[in-house]
């Protein structure tokens, strides 16, 4: 779960994109000037930053300088003014990208992506997500998109987490519970809201609850998805 630090005195576009990064399954942190934002870096370590350039106590060009020179953290310059030639300039002081004002949560998640991707590769943290391929199903966590048997799935992003939650271990009985933690991140909850992304899944990937193929519920114990190879072909299980 990548975490991204906001830093934006506009309240406004800081809660819209606390709230789109939230959703988006990031651990959000976020602060109003450059100075929170140096302390924040010094105390935590982020996947990525996002800084706006036009902040209350330093000049953004300062901000990002001064964050260079103690974190290698990936940033990404959010800025207002569309000037070229600042921005050939801040990229050669260390930003990572850019992203002009106003932009769409589209265009900032493409833009992470393509950064995380960098920087992953090239000796960062953790090891890139690769695809994740089970059977006849193909899973891609950074492009948050998914394939079976070729042909592209139309997911909400609930059934795109389960779906990849599920398919990075393939074959485990995943309980409930921790299914609810963490792809819904809630301690507990109804065991319908899981049944219900269940089935709409079940019927996105052409099966159902009495027919499964890869989804296979385990009544009472949790969720298992594996490949329809190592399932026994006919072998009708009570529907969840
Ligand atoms: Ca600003």
């Amino acid at each position: 779960m990548p975490s991204v630090l906001v830093v934006e005195d506009d309240q406004f576009v800081r809660s819209a994109l606390i709230r789109h990064l939230t959703e988006a399954s990031h651990t959000v942190r976020s602060v109003g000037t450059a100075l929170e934002a140096l302390r924040e870096v010094a105390h935590f370590r982020f996947d990525v930053v996002i800084l706006d350039l036009g902040l209350p106590d330093l000049d953004g060009a300062e901000a990002l300088k001064m964050l260079r020179s103690i974190t290698d953290v990936p940033v990404i310059i959010a800025t207002a003014r569309d000037d070229e030639a600042e921005i050939v300039r801040l990229l050669n002081d260390g930003a990572d990208d850019y992203l002009t004002k106003p932009f769409s949560v589209e265009h900032l998640s493409a833009r992470m992506a393509a950064v995380l991707r960098r920087t992953r590769g090239v000796g960062g943290q953790a090891p890139p997500p690769r695809v994740i391929q089970v059977g006849g199903l193909s899973i891609d966590p950074l492009r948050r998109q998914a394939e079976l048997d070729g042909t592209a799935l139309d997911l909400t992003r609930r059934e795109f987490d389960l779906l990849a939650f599920l398919a990075g271990r393939p074959g485990v009985v995943v309980p409930r519970r921790e299914l609810l933690a963490e792809v819904w991140q809630q301690s507990y909850g109804d065991d319908q809201t899981i049944d219900v992304h269940l089935s709409w899944l079940r019927r996105k990937l052409g099966e159902t609850a009495a027919r499964p193929r890869y989804l296979h519920t385990l009544r009472g114990v949790g969720v298992k998805l594996e490949p329809p190879e190592s399932a026994p072909a006919a072998a009708p299980e009570p529907p969840a």
